[in-house]
C-alpha cells in the first residue's frame, strides 16, 4: 500500500512571531522555518507503517515556494521514498490546497493519505476534511492511533471528553493529533542520502488547478501585552481589587 503524506512549511514553533509594521502580515524576514509539527507526526506514522511492512512506499507532497523543498528533504531524510513539490509563491487557501492534493491522490492512488490536523501558522484545521469531501474518501481526523487492517483502517480519534474509534474503508484520509507518535530526528547519513532521493516539481497549472483567492487578509495583530501581576496581602484586599480596580465582580 502506498502512503501519501502532505507536509507544510511553517514558521518554526520556537520562534516568537513578529508582525510587519503596517499590520499587513506576519514578518517572515530571516525567520527560521520548519515542517509543521503535525506534519512531522504524519511523516513518522507513514514511516512506521513502512517499517512494519504495511506500507510499500511513502510519498510526501508540499505546496509552496521553492524553499519548501527543505521540508521535503527533511521528510525524505526521515524515511519517505520520494517527494512531490507543487511550486507556487502565492498564498494558497485550504480549499485550493485540498483541490491540488485531490489531483495528487487521483494520480498516485494511495491507500492512505495522512495530513496534520492543522497547520500552526493559520490554524485552519480544514484541509484534511476538505480533501475527504472532494475525493469522497472516508476520513479519520485527530488520530491518536492508526491500525491498518485488511482493507480497512481503525482510527482512534481524540474528541471532547474521550476517545472514539472508527473503522474506515481504504483508501482513506487520516489527520494526525499530537499523541499519535513522537517523531524521530533525522540522522546525518540519512540527511545525506535524502539529497539523492527523487523530488519531482510541478506547477498548480500543470495539475489543472487555478489559484483562486476567496479570502482577503485584512490585518494581523500581535496579542495585547500582558500586564505584570501583583501580590496582595489579604483576601479582603484581593476582593477590593477585583471589585474596584479590575471591576470583574460587584
Ligand atoms: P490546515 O487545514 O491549513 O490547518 O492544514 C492541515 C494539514 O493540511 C497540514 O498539517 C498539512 O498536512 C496539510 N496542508 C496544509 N497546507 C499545505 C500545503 N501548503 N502543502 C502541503 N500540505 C498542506
Amino acid at each position: 500500500m502506498k502512503v501519501l503524506v502532505a507536509v507544510k512549511r511553517v514558521i518554526d514553533y520556537n520562534v516568537k512571531i513578529r508582525v510587519k509594521a503596517d499590520n499587513s502580515d506576519v514578518d517572515l524576514t530571516n525567520v527560521k522555518m520548519a515542517m509543521n509539527p503535525f506534519c512531522e507526526i504524519a511523516v513518522e506514522e507513514a514511516v512506521r507503517l513502512k517499517e512494519k511492512g504495511v506500507a510499500s512506499e511513502v510519498v510526501v507532497v508540499t505546496i509552496g515556494p521553492k524553499a519548501a523543498q527543505e521540508q521535503l528533504r527533511t521528510a525524505l531524510a526521515l524515511g519517505a521514498d520520494r517527494a512531490l513539490h507543487i511550486e507556487t509563491d502565492e498564498r494558497v487557501e485550504a480549499l485550493t490546497v485540498a483541490k491540488l492534493l485531490k489531483r495528487v491522490v487521483d494520480d498516485e492512488q494511495p491507500g492512505l493519505t495522512i495530513l496534520g490536523k492543522q497547520a500552526i501558522d493559520s490554524d485552519n484545521n480544514q484541509t484534511g476534511q476538505m480533501l475527504a469531501a472532494l475525493t469522497g474518501l472516508a476520513q479519520g481526523t485527530f488520530a491518536s492511533k492508526v491500525d491498518v487492517k485488511d482493507g480497512t483502517v481503525d482510527v482512534t480519534r481524540e474528541i471532547d471528553g474521550g476517545l472514539q474509534t472508527v473503522s474506515l474503508k481504504l483508501p482513506a484520509i487520516v489527520t494526525t493529533d499530537l499523541r499519535l507518535n513522537e517523531p524521530r530526528y533525522a540522522k546525518l547519513p540519512d540527511i545525506m542520502k535524502a539529497k539523492k532521493k527523487p523530488l519531482d516539481v510541478k506547477t498548480p497549472a500543470e495539475l489543472g488547478v487555478e489559484l483562486v483567492a476567496k479570502l482577503t487578509q485584512l490585518k494581523v495583530e500581535t496579542p495585547a501585552e500582558r500586564q505584570g501581576g501583583i501580590k496582595v496581602a489579604s483576601v479582603d484586599e484581593l476582593i477590593d481589587k477585583l471589585k474596584n480596580d479590575a471591576k470583574v465582580i460587584s
